[in-house]
């Protein structure tokens, strides 16, 4: 029997109405699947612990969680109360703690699924973004001097090492050598930001000489942008910097439908340390506690966590619910034209994995 070890921190906004969800979906799967237990550990950090302890997570939160082997995390962030720096600071300190350096993101347009684009068939936009989580342009190196003054200075200094850019670019080679189109992007902006982006396109051109049977190539980030709506299905994997993916991340949920729908992974490829499972969605502080955030992109990082697991049965069971209630169409939350809650949307997907468990 596997048992499987998971820390779940739902956050703060709809990460806590999502991963309730999403921690359902997951209960319901282990009775289906006898052979697996998942230990869910709930850890209530995020923004109402700094309101009472001044710190969004424990100091010794990384000691904590290097004893599980995946973190299911909603999203951390209350704009209105904790300022956004503190609250993205700890999500960042959690993915260069864990070293969880390979952000990966599919996206992919899925039946009963409008795309904004028109005459984008399902299945037409198919590709995945890896993003560099560690360091780049997100390194948090830089400072301010003469505060309010009118010589007031800020620098942020982006930091582009040789380890970090060749793991995260010999990361998408090898992704796109499993996948049939082996096809890799690698975006910068190389014309104007001379060193390191220059610098990534000399790594990411050299690795590309260990991986002959993948097709690489290299864009500009505006380029990109404009290539993700124009012609979305040109793209297989993409590879980008830490800022770069997480820009264009943003577009390529949009294309495929809603953010609602977008799963991420924040991958240590290494396996000491745990990997970390989330919606690409932030905490939604405009739709918070009304009960109407889509759970599907929770749902789906669960699915993206059990992969990643090994347990691959249990995933592509939470894939077949998820995709029965969008081709159902029955039970489709607001972000996607329909009028269900959150808790019916979760509903439906309980249903459909039952379902399936008994044919
Ligand atoms: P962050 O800065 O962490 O990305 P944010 O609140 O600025 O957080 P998001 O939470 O990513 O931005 O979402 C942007 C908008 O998209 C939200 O304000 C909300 O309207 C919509 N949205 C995001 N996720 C969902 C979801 N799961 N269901 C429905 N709408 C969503």
């Amino acid at each position: 029997m596997a048992t499987h070890r998971i820390a779940v921190i739902p956050g703060d906004g709809i990460g806590k109405e999502v991963i309730a969800e999403g921690a359902k979906v997951l209960r319901a799967l282990e009775r289906l699947e006898p052979h697996l237990r998942l230990r869910l550990t709930r850890f209530a950090w995020g923004c109402d612990w700094y309101r009472k302890h001044g710190e969004v997570m424990p100091a010794d939160c990384l000691e904590v969680l290097a004893r599980f082997d995946a973190i299911y995390l909603g999203a951390i962030g209350d704009p209105a109360n904790v300022p956004d720096t503190i609250a993205q600071h700890a999500l960042l300190n959690l993915r260069k703690g864990l070293d969880q350096y390979a952000c990966v993101r599919p996206a992919l347009l899925l039946p009963g699924v409008r795309s904004p684009l028109a005459g984008q068939a399902p299945g037409a936009i198919d590709f995945i973004v890896v993003r560099e989580n560690t360091e780049g342009e997100y390194a948090g190196t830089g400072g301010r001097l003469y505060r309010g003054t009118p010589k007031e200075v800020a620098v942020q200094t982006s930091i582009f090492t040789r380890a970090g850019t060749e793991r995260i670019i010999r990361y998408a080679f090898a992704l796109a050598g499993r996948r049939k189109r082996r096809r890799l992007t690698s975006v910068t902006k190389s014309n104007v930001q001379q060193y390191s982006m220059v610098f990534w396109d000399e790594v990411f051109w050299a690795v590309a000489r260990e991986f002959p049977d993948v097709q690489a190539e290299s864009m500009l980030a505006d380029a990109a942008c404009m290539n993700f709506v124009r012609a979305p299905e040109r793209f297989d994997v993409v590879v980008a910097s830490n800022q770069f993916g997480d820009i264009l991340t943003d577009i390529a949920a949009a294309i495929v439908g809603s953010l609602g729908l977008a799963p991420s992974a924040n991958i240590n490829p290494s396996r000491a340390l745990p990997s970390m499972f989330e919606p690409v969605h932030g905490s939604a502080p405009d739709i918070a506690g009304q009960g109407i955030a889509n759970p599907l992109a929770a749902i789906l990082a669960a699915e993206m966590m059990l992969d990643f697991l090994g347990e691959r049965r249990g995933a592509r069971r939470i894939r077949r619910a998820a995709m029965a209630v969008l081709a159902e169409g029955k039970a489709l939350p607001a972000d996607l034209g329909g009028q269900a809650r959150t808790a019916e949307v979760g509903a439906a997907v309980l249903h459909h994995l039952r379902e399936a468990g008994r044919a």
